[in-house]
C-alpha cells in the first residue's frame, strides 16, 4: 500500500505524489522582463532531482531546450533593443567572465529601466556543458552574448555534479548539486530583474521545499553506508 503511494506520479509536477511541490509552486507563475533559455543537456532530462520543470511552472518568460548545442534559430527571435544576451557559464583562461554583479551596474547604467536580458544556461553536468558551451561558440559569438558568472567562486573540483553546485544545496546530501541549476537562474533573475530579491525569495522557497521532501523521501529508501556512518558521527559529536 505505502509502496504503491510512492510510485504515484502527480499529474501536474510529474513528481511522486510524497513529494508533489503543487503546494509552493507560485499559484500565478511570475513574469520576468529576462527571457531565460535552458540548453537541457539530453541525458540531464532523465534525472529525477532535475529542477528546470519546477522553473517552468514558476515563470512565465522560460524556453527550455533539449540538445547538446545551441542552434541559430534558438535565438533567431528579436528582443526589443537594446536588450542583451548572456550566458552563465565560469570563466577560463581563453574565456573570461563577467560577474553577474558587474553586469549588472553596467547593465542599470545603460538606460533606465535597464533593458532586458535574454539568459542563457546550460543544464547539465561539467563534462557535458563544457562540451555544450564550446559546440555552441559561433552561436554565442554571432549573438553577441556574454559570458557571466556567479559572482561567488564556482569550484571546478566538485566534478561530476551540476556546474552551478551551490553553497546552498550541496551540503544537503542526497540531493546535493540537483537542484543547483534553478538556484543559479534564481540568483541571476535576483541581480537582473527591477523586483529581482523577491523573485529570488520566492524561487530558493520553492527549491528549498523541494530539497527538504526529496531528502525525506529518499532517506528510508537507500540509506547510503557512507551517509548513515556521516550521521552516526554527528550523532556523536552532538552527544
Ligand atoms: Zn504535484
Amino acid at each position: 500500500m505505502e509502496e504503491e503511494k510512492r510510485r504515484q506520479i502527480c499529474s501536474n509536477c510529474d513528481r511522486p505524489k510524497p513529494i508533489c511541490i503543487c503546494h509552493v509552486i507560485p499559484s500565478e507563475p511570475i513574469a520576468t522582463k529576462t527571457e531565460i533559455l535552458i540548453l537541457h543537456h539530453p541525458h540531464e532530462s532523465r534525472h529525477k532531482l532535475n529542477t528546470t520543470p519546477l522553473l517552468v511552472k514558476s515563470l512565465t518568460n522560460i524556453t527550455t531546450i533539449s540538445g547538446r548545442r545551441l542552434r541559430h534559430h534558438h535565438i533567431s527571435a528579436s528582443l526589443p533593443k537594446p536588450s542583451r544576451t548572456i550566458y552563465l557559464f565560469p570563466p577560463s583562461p581563453s574565456s573570461p567572465a563577467v560577474t553577474l554583479s558587474d553586469f549588472k551596474s553596467q547593465n542599470r547604467t545603460t538606460s533606465d529601466p535597464p533593458p532586458p536580458v535574454r539568459l542563457i544556461v546550460f543544464d547539465a553536468t561539467w563534462k557535458h556543458a563544457k562540451e555544450m558551451v564550446k559546440a555552441s561558440e559561433e552561436v554565442l559569438r554571432e549573438a553577441g552574448a556574454v559570458r557571466v558568472c556567479l559572482d561567488a567562486g564556482i569550484d571546478e573540483s566538485v566534478s561530476g555534479g551540476s556546474i552551478y553546485d551551490s553553497e546552498l544545496f550541496l551540503r544537503m546530501e542526497p540531493v546535493g548539486g540537483c537542484v543547483s541549476t534553478a538556484e543559479a537562474v534564481a540568483r541571476c533573475l535576483g541581480a537582473l530583474e527591477v523586483d529581482g530579491e523577491e523573485i529570488e525569495r520566492k524561487l530558493i522557497s520553492v527549491l528549498k521545499e523541494m530539497v527538504r521532501l526529496q531528502s525525506e523521501f529518499l532517506k528510508p529508501m537507500r540509506p547510503r553506508p557512507k551517509l548513515l556512518k556521516k550521521r552516526l558521527q554527528n550523532q556523536q559529536e552532538e552527544e
